[in-house]
């Protein structure tokens, strides 16, 4: 079933219950307490990921069930076993030092917080958080906190483990992590969302720290959020020690001690990076086409920021629909549109398509921003583009990424792509740590600098071993944490 079709009955002859053309996504969950058949609410359909509105039909025996659920229901790929498997990958060519790849196989610490939140309306929730801290060899633990309902601990695990290799690759003091709630943000009132966030802060504890591990936003967390998390943190440790703390998270808003440049930081990094692919391969960007899957933080940048090339944006898909004007869809005019809509469904000046659609469309360049497991064998069959940069963590599966390189689609891969972040968040910690403050221009200098240092690396790697350019950030990578494990040795 299309996924913007609202009228079709699905296999069971189940239908949509909601004619409503607002932006309103049903939530389900087995046995909700208090949900009525028709009932709406706002967020993501735990089981099928549908990006559509969709109905909550009649509990079969006893259970609530998404009325789209079987046609859309697919095996959730194991994104950790997909960068267990990279890794052994780049073992397999370069022969590193075993010991070290036995370590790097592994995650260090592993948190599972539960704890209690009051409700506006005074009841209390009980939540899951977690924190991996993949490995901090090269500095302290770092990585991203990221708002879902579909967050698990496998999930965390893989992505801590990506931004162990990302900052290797950036050549940053950093190690990995990831963090994540079980949560959709879009189910909360914006007190209550500033409670979760603090009472998470507080049940994660010492187990972050300015010098040993350092949250960022990442999907559904903003600033806003991270400034929640430093007020929080300071109001945990001593007077003396509440203005030595300030880089315990960035991604802060500027005011709470954030740096210039920030916000657009990944998307920067993506547009830095596909200007050094075209000068690499003669390409011309102006008048070049490209589609963005997600239309967030980095989505939304880096489309914007190729604006100024005179690329022409033809598709964007999101949580809430896609669109298509071949003619071109104005970035910041849709930036605009999706603050004020939630989202690009509606969107008036292009027309609404499918989720197949948008992949088949034919463009120069895509940029998947989203979620992980977004290009499979089956999307990567039908992609009809010259690029895919990378700006989301995991968007391409293995299988998918056989497909791009049969079809002879280059690819920056995420761990490089999207490394723009970390690297601003490095600058920002920097920043903190010595009471500096840099201009725009001198962060942007900076990241330019640090992204495409990277990038040659990638490059003459996969040029040395002949491989492709994701195995060549891996090699990258893992030779430099292999180093230090050579160099220091094993405690005791
Ligand atoms: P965000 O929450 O700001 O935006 C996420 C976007 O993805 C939204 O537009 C949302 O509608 C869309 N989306 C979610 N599920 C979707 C689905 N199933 N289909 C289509 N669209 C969907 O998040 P973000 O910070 O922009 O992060 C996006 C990706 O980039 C993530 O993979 C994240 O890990 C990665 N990333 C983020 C940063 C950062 O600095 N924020 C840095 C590096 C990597």
């Amino acid at each position: 079933m299309k996924k913007n079709d609202r009228s079709k009955k699905d296999s069971e002859g189940l239908t949509p219950i909601t004619t409503s053309k607002e932006w309103k996504l049903l939530y389900f969950q087995h046995g909700r307490p208090g949900l009525e058949e028709g009932s709406e609410f706002r967020g993501l359909c735990r089981y099928c990921e549908l990006r559509d509105i969709c109905a909550i039909p009649k509990p079969e025996s006893g259970v609530w069930r998404c009325a789209y659920y079987k046609a859309l229901t697919r095996k959730k790929t194991n994104l950790y076993e997909n960068v267990i498997n990279q890794l052994e990958k780049a073992e397999d060519i370069v022969h590193f030092d075993r010991d070290s790849c036995r370590i790097l196989a592994e995650t260090t610490n592993e948190l599972i917080v539960h704890f209690p939140v009051k409700m506006d309306g005074g009841k209390v929730t009980m939540l899951t958080g977690y924190r991996v801290q993949h490995n901090n060899a090269l500095g302290p633990f770092k990585g991203g906190l990221r708002f879902h309902p579909l967050v698990d601990i496998d999930e965390i695990r893989a992505l801590s483990t990506l931004m162990t290799w990302k900052t290797a690759i950036a050549n940053i003091p950093f190690g990995g992590a990831k963090g994540g709630l079980q949560i959709d943000p879009a189910d909360y009132s914006i007190e209550e969302l500033e409670k979760i966030t603090r009472r998470f802060t507080f049940a994660l504890g010492n187990n972050i720290g300015p010098e040993y591990d350092i949250p960022a936003p990442d999907v559904n967390t903003n600033p806003q959020i991270m400034a929640w998390m430093l007020d929080t943190y300071m109001s945990t440790v001593t007077p003396n020690e509440r203005n030595r703390c300030l880089h315990v998270v960035t991604g802060k808003p500027i005011e709470a001690g954030g740096s210039q440049g920030r916000y657009k930081a990944t998307g920067q990094g993506i547009v830095f990076l596909i200007e050094k692919w075209a000068k690499d391969h003669g390409f011309n960007l102006k008048g070049a086409t490209y589609i963005v899957q997600g239309f967030g933080n980095v989505g939304s940048w880096a489309a914007r920021l190729m604006k100024k090339h005179g690329s022409k944006l033809i598709a964007v898909e999101d949580v809430t629909g896609v669109i298509l004007n071949k003619e071109g869809i104005d970035s910041d005019d849709l930036a605009d549109y999706v603050k004020e809509h939630g989202g690009v469904l509606d969107y008036p000046k292009a027309r609404p398509i499918d989720h197949e659609t948008f992949f088949n469309t034919k463009a120069d360049i895509f940029i998947p921003a989203a979620l992980e497991n977004q290009i499979t064998a089956e999307t990567a069959e039908v992609l009809n583009v010259k690029l895919v940069a990378e700006g989301a963590n995991g968007p391409t599966d293995p299988e998918g990424d056989k497909v791009l390189q049969r079809k002879k689609i280059d690819v920056i891969p995420d761990i490089l792509c999207n490394s723009g972040g970390v690297i601003v968040s490095y600058f920002e910690w920097l920043q903190n740590k010595r009471s500096e403050f840099w201009d725009l221009d001198e962060v942007d200098y900076k990241l330019q600098k640090m992204i495409v240092d990277a990038y040659e690396r990638v490059r003459d790697t996969a040029e040395k071993f002949k491989v492709d350019w994701r195995t060549a950030a891996h090699i990258v990578a893992i030779s430099r944490l292999e180093l230090v494990y050579k160099e220091r040795g094993i405690f005791p």
